[in-house]
């Protein structure tokens, strides 16, 4: 059996973490690579984006509920695929580290990319673990829209300004948007208390 390796692609938003995983998947594929490419069912605006074609034949992201990811490592079971792609992997439970290790141990190239940092820059999920645990890693860069220096993270916006670290990961009412940025430029608002809620401070 031919040893397991684990390729982790890191980076915020923007920096074409996906891109760069099609890229590697698309590439097996080619090379006649049995390939199975899985995402979390939670973020379904991007599900297209995870679709890589050869020979006219579609490969699709298998959805697997967010906190399920051992149903990654069975399927792989059953399947024996040569490599695994696993994308947005930071929203899974900490379930997909032992699943990833699974994976490795059978033998596969896993390729796993995700956000290393949510948007007040904490560590996010599992992916630090999974950055530990790699053969190999890779940070993307964005390009940041203030300085257009290169951008490591991702600046949340509510109503136009940035977002506090407390502010609820799901908004009822205002508009949020995202957007790459440096760390010089990258802006987290303290956390806000009732009195102080909408004052420009
Ligand atoms: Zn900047």
């Amino acid at each position: 059996m031919e040893a397991g390796y684990l390729e982790v692609i890191a980076g915020g938003m923007f920096s074409g973490k996906t891109e760069e995983l099609i890229r590697r998947v698309k590439r097996a594929a080619i090379a006649r690579k049995r390939v199975l490419l899985f995402k979390p069912d939670i973020d379904r605006r991007y599900r297209r984006d995870a679709v890589a074609s050869h020979d006219g034949r579609d490969l699709r992201a298998v959805c697997v509920p967010a906190d399920r990811p051992e149903e990654i490592a069975a399927r792989a079971r059953r399947e024996r695929p040569d490599v695994v792609g696993i994308d947005e992997a930071q929203f899974f439970s900490g379930g997909i580290v032992p699943a990833v290790q699974e994976l490795v141990d059978l033998g596969i190239r896993v390729i796993v990319s995700g956000l290393d940092m949510d948007f007040a820059g904490r560590p996010f999920g599992a992916m630090p673990v999974l950055m530990a645990l790699a053969d190999e890693v890779v940070k993307l860069k964005a390009i940041c829209v203030v300085c257009g220096e290169p951008a490591t993270f991702t600046q949340r916006l509510i109503d136009g300004r940035p977002a506090a670290a407390d502010d609820p990961v799901i908004l009822i009412g205002g508009r949020e948007s995202y957007e790459p940025r440096c760390r010089r430029h990258h802006e987290v608002r303290p956390p806000s208390s009732p009195g102080t809620r909408g004052d420009d401070v």
